[in-house]
């Protein structure tokens, strides 16, 4: 990190209020008015200028005081933009056998990508693998790696952001592991450690589709189903970093054994590898992943029925979350969105049947997530921390 970037940093980091609110408005909506960046956060124009001024003058914003006339009488419109590499961050979403990362700008705007496979699931050799691909990726930045401002890391399970520990990821097979405190020694840089799908939500609240929306909820479908939930303009983390896990809410039948060791959970009969083994054991075999599809989509009637359960118990964990919470939004992600057509029917038909009342004017839209834009998530979170 250089001089520069150590002060737009501090700056970010030391804001009041108001500045932390206009920040945001202008990262999140730039070029913007200062007309309009006074009505979204409520406060004075007066106050708004107050705030953009140290950040015109860190370099973080531009001040177009070149006013575009309005076609009304009255004060021009002063535009204000974001610098957007003013500062960069990586993100790295870590998966069971691989290691994704990238490098953004400050509007998470992908620079660069890269990935490293696991071999190894020892906590320090996946600090040695973060490290590695960190080091390649800031390598790539060339001249920008100097404004390299911080590191976000996701990892599934439960995350305690604020101390940077895993304290217990299913995946990993870990308990209790200091990440943060590692990669902080190693590289030197403000580390984020963050539940994954936590980690998605913030950067769909930025960035993405829940840009604008006060309550919305993110439900991932894939190797494990998870829900990330932003309610009246906040990500909730849980008292104890436990929230949104709705892939162990106890909504199947108690034969079923989830990964987690509890019975009936969603994910036993929902998520990738239960469907696999349902399959499997139908057929008498071991079915990969893309037979299991394939089989699905050309109808034999095992793979169908695996895929129609799944889509039915999520769309019921969605409803009892809808339910629950109310958000305006529900946007339905992760990588099993890429088999969605085979759970869709089911899942709307699930949903359409518990969904309580005017809850469902809760809109519903699903969305491709690569594990990349999971990595713009770790990315975003980093981001979020050094301005709020
Ligand atoms: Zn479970």
């Amino acid at each position: 990190m250089n001089d520069e970037t150590r002060t737009r940093t501090a700056l970010l980091g030391s804001s009041s209020d108001a500045a932390t609110r206009v920040f945001t408005t202008i990262l999140t909506r730039s070029p913007i008015s200062r007309i309009d960046v006074a009505k979204l956060t409520g406060l004075s124009q007066a106050a708004v200028t107050k705030a953009v001024a140290p950040l015109v003058a860190a370099g973080l914003v531009n001040d177009s005081r070149d006013p575009k006339p309005t076609g009304l009488p009255g004060r021009p419109v002063s535009p204000v933009a974001l610098v957007p590499d003013a500062v960069v961050a990586l993100g790295v979403k870590v998966n069971a056998d691989e290691l994704i990362g990238v490098a953004t700008d400050l509007t998470t705007r992908i620079i660069t990508s890269d990935r490293l496979p696991l071999t190894s699931h020892e906590p320090a050799e996946v600090t040695d693998a973060i490290v590695e691909l960190c080091t390649r990726l800031r390598d790539e930045l060339g001249g920008l790696g100097s404004r390299l401002a911080c590191i976000g890391v996701a990892v599934s399970g439960d995350v305690d952001t604020a101390t940077g520990v895993v304290r217990d990821s299913a995946q990993m097979s870990w308990l209790g592991v200091d990440l943060g405190a590692a990669l902080t020694e190693r590289l030197g840089t403000r580390i984020v450690i963050e539940n994954d799908v936590r980690a998605l939500t913030i950067g769909e609240h930025w960035f993405g589709v829940g840009l604008g929306t006060s309550s919305f909820a993110i439900v991932t479908v894939g190797r494990g189903i998870g829900s990330g939930l932003h309610l009246n303009g906040e990500v909730v983390e849980g008292a104890y970093g436990v929230a949104g896990e709705i892939g162990h809410l106890p909504l199947t039948s108690p034969d079923r054994i989830c990964a987690c060791g509890r019975r009936g959970c969603v994910e036993a009969v929902a998520a990738t590898n239960a469907i696999v083994a349902t399959v499997s054991a139908a057929h008498g075999r071991p079915v990969g992943v893309d037979e299991v599809v394939e089989l699905g989509r050309s109808g034999d009637p095992a793979a169908v029925g695996a895929f129609a359960e799944a889509g039915s118990v999520i769309g019921k964990a969605i409803a009892s979350l809808v339910n629950m919470v109310g958000p305006e939004l529900v946007i339905i992600g992760g990588e099993g969105v890429a088999n969605f057509d085979l759970i869709e029917a089911p899942l709307r038909a699930s949903y359409a049947e518990h969904v309580f009342a005017s809850a469902d004017r809760c809109r519903i839209v699903v969305r491709p997530h690569t594990f990349e834009d999971w990595a713009r998530g770790a990315a975003a979170s980093a981001i979020r921390s050094l301005v709020v």
